[in-house]
């Protein structure tokens, strides 16, 4: 049976913590193909203006190209209004097929979020549940029981590193490369993405 893991997020901008999450959490689940798919308009992130989808769809298919395992989907991108990930999951079993295994991989902070639908959801998908830096994460406390073997916690060491971060750092005028790869960093300088009060 084929394992896909599907790996949600805003990524804006994408950085070496999802991507090495992605690596550790394909090995240690022996996931055929992780995908990443980039939010459209994320319903947790009303209030703060994210940058456009073009630039994170972009960076994203920069971070994972010639990477073998990894691909890109612009499902929710491409969705009309909010995408929950139940319609993505939905999306993902039409695309591969119902027989195949889906993992959503998160990290400790957003597996803590709400999630419509849940119990349809945890029916269709298994989580994989990613501890990182910073975020506190206690399975027996946090889960409900009855997703309890639904969800994997994932306990290695994660990089301390955020978008959040990033764009910070950007703003100030600060080198990043160490946190993302070179061809992001680099589309980052051509577009003029997070200088100082820009979030085109
Ligand atoms: P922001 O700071 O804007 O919230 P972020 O770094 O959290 O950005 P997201 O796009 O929000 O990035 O995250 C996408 C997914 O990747 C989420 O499930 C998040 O928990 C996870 N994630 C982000 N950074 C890391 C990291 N350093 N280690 C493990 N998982 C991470
Ligand atoms: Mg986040």
């Amino acid at each position: 049976m084929r394992r896909i893991g599907i790996m949600g997020g805003t990524f804006d901008p994408i950085h070496f913590g999802h991507l090495v999450t992605a690596e550790k959490v394909q090995e240690a689940f022996s996931l055929n193909e992780v995908v990443f798919v980039p939010s459209g308009n994320p319903p947790h992130k009303k209030n703060r203006l994210v940058t456009k989808a073009v630039h994170r769809l972009a960076m994203v298919k920069l971070a994972v190209e010639n990477h073998p395992g990894f691909s890109v989907s612009s499902v929710e991108i491409e969705r009309e209004g909010y995408s929950y990930a139940l319609d993505t999951v939905d999306e993902f079993h039409r695309i591969y097929g119902a027989d195949t295994a889906l993992f959503f991989i998160t990290g400790a902070d957003a597996i803590l979020e709400t999630w419509h639908k849940a119990d349809e959801l945890m029916a269709k998908c298994e989580f994989i549940a990613a501890t990182r830096p910073g975020y506190h994460f206690d399975e027996e406390h946090v889960l409900p029981v009855a997703y309890q073997d639904r969800v994997h916690v994932f306990r290695e060491t994660a990089l301390a590193i955020s978008s959040s971060q990033i764009r910070r750092l950007l703003g100030d005028g600060a080198d990043v490369s160490k946190m993302i790869p070179q061809s992001v960093n680099n589309y980052i300088k051509t577009h003029g993405l997070y200088e100082k009060e820009s979030h085109d």
